[in-house]
């Protein structure tokens, strides 16, 4: 049944990220949400089913990003009542992922720094390096890293299939139950990005993310479970759980976006090819807005949508290097 993966909303700012347990053989948890996450919606969620932290056997992350990896410590902190030995549990997470469950360093170095660092804003960078730590719940230890076409059997029926998706993070992963056509795309697809007015957060490659989301329109899911309510074409809706036909219309969406930004890139381009990124950024911000496909909020400050920048930088080193 579907309802053996039950969808756990954790509150973050204006939006929110999922959690996910999954009730295998014994319990699982597909990420923990931030620090904040874990001992909060993610507990209340587990004791609506007579469990609590300490039952969790095992831990898949998606990715290795703090809203989605950031509860990992303070669910491996918690053994069962009367346990004895070593009864942590597991911890299973992309080859790519452990550096980032290992140290904050990696986190604020890269993609948690990144926008700031890219539209040259020195105190928001300054900021966001200070909040850091309580998001962060401090390093895990992964038991198990996962590769492309692996099985994480939970038991009781569930195995999920692994699916290599890098895009918005080098070690994202996607999780497919076939059996149940149950899919779970954390951020490997995010229509218009989970900030309203903003833009799709991709860190990685952006050829690789469009080739994720070929990928996940390509599984035969029946449920397709994603890890913010992210923003569509054409409506206010914003879902974290769609049904098979909504699910592919919001894959096909996601690519749409990534069509759109990489023509406003490349018209952008041709206008002022020699701009420094925050003004060149700017200038794509104008080309989407002609566009006209989602409504844009610029930031004030930086005049460019929130959470844009790092995709516009990704679309320009590509579409740069040919
Ligand atoms: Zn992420």
């Amino acid at each position: 049944m579907a309802s053996r993966i039950v969808p756990i909303r954790c509150p973050y700012g204006t939006t929110a990220v999922m959690a996910y347990l999954v009730l295998g053989a014994e319990p699982a948890l597909v990420d923990t949400g931030d620090a904040t996450h874990a001992r909060g919606p993610i507990a209340m969620a587990l004791r609506e089913h007579g469990l609590d932290l300490g039952d969790v056997r095992t831990v898949v992350n998606t990715h290795g990003h703090y809203d989605h990896a950031g509860g990992n410590a303070a669910v491996a902190a918690i053994r069962p009542p009367g346990s004895v030995g070593n009864a942590r549990p597991a911890v299973l997470i992309h080859e790519a992922g452990g550096a980032l469950l290992a140290d904050a360093a990696p986190h604020l170095e890269g993609y948690f720094t990144a926008a700031a660092r890219l539209l040259a804003q020195p105190a928001q960078e300054a900021t966001l390096r200070a909040g850091f730590a309580t998001l962060w719940g401090g390093p895990s230890t992964p038991t198990r890293t996962l590769a492309d076409g692996d099985r994480v059997d939970l038991g009781g029926g569930v195995v999920l299939d692994v699916l290599h998706l890098p895009g918005h993070a080098d070690d994202h992963v996607g999780l497919f139950w076939e059996r149940e056509g149950v899919l779970i795309a954390g951020d490997a697809a995010q229509g218009t990005g989970s900030r309203v007015g903003g833009g799709p957060l991709y860190f990685g490659s952006v050829r690789m993310a469009r080739a994720s989301l070929a990928r996940l329109l390509a599984v035969p899911f029946r449920t397709l479970h994603v890890s913010h309510p992210f923003g569509m074409l054409g409506t206010d809706d914003r879902a974290t759980t769609y049904g098979a036909a909504g699910g592919r219309a919001f894959l096909a969406a996601s690519l749409d976006v990534l069509d759109t930004t990489e023509a406003a890139v490349r018209a952008a381009l041709r206008r002022r090819p020699a701009e420094p990124f925050p003004a060149f950024a700017r200038a794509v911000t104008a080309e989407l807005e002609r566009a006209g496909r989602w409504p844009l909020r610029p930031d004030p400050q930086t005049g460019v949508p929130p959470n844009a920048a790092p995709t516009l930088a990704g679309i320009v080193a590509e579409v740069d290097g040919g």
